[in-house]
């Protein structure tokens, strides 16, 4: 029987969530569920100099929020914790591992000061590069033991022979085989005390059962030493997904100077959850019959890590919004007034029906800022331009639109109610007693009401929300306008 699978996501405290990060969560996510198996949360804060106050909260609030709900994780012990790396540290798991490797002759102390780090250059490939010389796995077991009981600070490396190949395989990208005289002796615990990423996410990956390592494709270039780790062990190896680069549209990585770099810029944006999910699954995937609109679960049923594009993904905002606003039509009404309306209150203090107004808005929009241009003229009429009335294609100029508000006004002021029906009524009325066009009633009337070109909804829906005497202000204001044109 085929193992369970088990992933894991393992985001370091340091910040915002990048979306590169996400889609990480993303696709570990959906690689387990998909197979029925476990998705695992692990914190990685041995990096204490990167780390963030409250980052923490960050992780735990973006996970819950996009539903990437991890089964095991530090608030859920599932019998591989701790799942915090710096409690792991404490416990001493890490030194325990790096000293068996000690014993294999896989690792040795290093007592090398930074001075002397800082003078050592080697070539390789006709380059200069700054790698150890393995100066320190001379020093005798009697030598190292003195300098370990004198306390001086060390650090622990890992062995690599300078001869050889080492080859590992990776979903995405295939086989890929370095010579072992390109890989450094990296460090495996630092002289804090704490374990590099490079040795933590080996012995984390192992003890905790994950089968299918998802992470960008940064770490691509440490995996030899990686498979190394696995093979001094004796361990099997995870298999390898690689994802690649996000890069904006002029094809540079993906960085906060681009503004949308992160989860969380991108909800302040005005951007919905499940549409950043669905855009984030897409970048460097797309299922077979190129659906582009995918809840979680479709997404769940459909994803195939195998299928995962190597070329970089450009993160594409404009596309974004547009899915955005596929996923706004698609809101249920309470969800969507929550975002709407304090766009909507932004902007008309006035007491009008602030949720009607906001559902005219909701298939006009790709993200909820764009709400405020489009309604501020229900909190005043704006000064607009006379010329407004002329449209070649209503067959409306200043002359008959003078003549239709003109005539509408006193059969507007007899109307009791001002609903859209009532309007509707009233205005199929006059065009057929005065053998007119809809239009050449309906567009002075909307202009006069909205002082605007272009307007959510026409002349009905607005003055159904204008009510019937901010209404016939507006109508006499434009009545005003015209006349003054024809002088
Ligand atoms: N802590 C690493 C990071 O945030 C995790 C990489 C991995 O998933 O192995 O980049």
């Amino acid at each position: 029987m085929d193992k369970t699978v088990r992933t894991r996501f393992a985001p370091s405290p340091t910040g915002r969530m990048h979306v590169g990060n996400l889609r990480t969560a993303l696709y570990a996510y959906l690689i387990a569920k998909h197979a029925g198996g476990q998705f695992l949360l692990r914190i990685e804060d041995t990096d204490q100099e990167r780390y963030v106050e409250g980052a923490v909260d960050i992780i735990y609030r973006t996970m819950a929020g996009t539903g990437l709900i991890h089964d095991e994780g530090p608030d859920k012990d599932g019998g591989y914790g701790p799942y915090v790396q710096s409690e792991r540290q404490a416990a001493g798991i890490y030194l325990k591992y790096a000293k068996e490797l000690i014993e294999k002759g896989e690792a040795y102390y290093c007592f090398c000061t930074r001075e002397r780090l800082e003078t050592l250059t080697t070539v390789v490939n006709g380059k200069e590069v700054s790698m150890y010389d393995k100066h320190c796995l001379s020093l005798s077991k009697e030598e190292v033991e003195a300098k370990l009981a004198a306390g001086e600070p060390y650090v622990i490396r890992q062995n690599i022979p300078r001869e050889g190949t080492t080859t590992f395989h990776d979903e995405i990208y295939g086989d890929i085989t370095v010579p072992n005289e390109e890989l450094d002796d990296m460090i495996l615990i630092k002289s804090d005390g704490y374990p590099t990423y490079n040795f933590a996410n080996v012995v984390d990956d192992h003890l905790m059962g994950i089968t299918h390592v998802v992470r960008g494709n940064e770490y691509l270039s440490s995996s030899p030493k990686y498979t190394r780790l696995y093979a001094a062990f004796g361990w099997e190896e995870p298999v390898y997904v690689h994802c690649p680069l996000i890069t904006d549209e002029n094809h540079q990585k993906l960085s906060k100077r681009s503004g949308h770099a992160s989860y969380e810029d991108l909800i302040e944006q005005g951007f919905v959850t499940e549409a950043v999910v669905n855009y984030v699954a897409l970048l460097g995937w797309s299922p077979e019959d190129n659906t582009e609109i995918m809840s979680l679960p479709e997404l769940v049923a459909a994803f195939d890590y195998r299928k995962i594009n190597k070329s970089p993904a450009v993160f594409d905002i404009q596309k974004l919004r547009w899915m955005n606003g596929e996923y706004i039509k698609m809101m249920d009404p309470e969800a969507y007034y929550e975002r709407a309306l304090p766009v909507v209150e932004s902007v008309v203090k006035k007491p009008l029906d602030k949720k009607a107004i906001a559902d005219l808005m909701k298939t006009r929009i790709e993200v909820f800022p764009d709400i405020a241009p489009a309604i501020d003229f229900f909190e005043e009429l704006p000064d607009y331009d006379v010329g407004m009335y002329t449209h070649k294609k209503m067959k409306t100029n200043t002359e008959n639109s003078l003549t239709a508000l003109r005539e509408l006004l006193p059969r507007l002021e007899a109307l009791a109610d001002c609903s859209k029906d009532a309007l509707s009524a009233l205005i199929a009325a006059y065009v057929e007693e005065k053998g007119i066009k809809n239009g050449q009633a309906l567009w002075p009337l909307r202009t006069a009401v909205s002082g605007k070109q272009m307007t959510p909804g026409g002349a009905y829906e607005i003055m159904e929300i204008l009510g019937r005497d901010e209404s016939l202000r507006r109508i006499r204001i434009g009545i005003d306008k015209l006349e003054h044109a024809m002088e």
